[in-house]
């Protein structure tokens, strides 16, 4: 099944991708797959291990 969108917005989204996903402590984070489009990927990816933030989550690609 093809995927809808990308989990930050209403772009269709490039791929699913391996991501982390914390709150606060960076070393408390959940791994998980998320979809995400082209734009939402560089910027995750920018976010480097600061993360890239969305509502309360910081979110960065791989999980380590
Ligand atoms: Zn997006």
């Amino acid at each position: 099944m093809p995927i809808a969108r990308c989990e930050f917005c209403q772009d269709r989204p490039r791929d699913e991708f391996a991501v982390s996903r914390w709150t606060v402590d960076p070393e408390d984070r959940e791994r998980l797959t998320i979809a995400l489009c082209a734009r939402h990927l560089k910027r995750v990816q920018k976010g480097g291990d600061r993360g890239y933030e969305h509502r309360g989550f910081r979110y960065k690609t791989g999980f380590w």
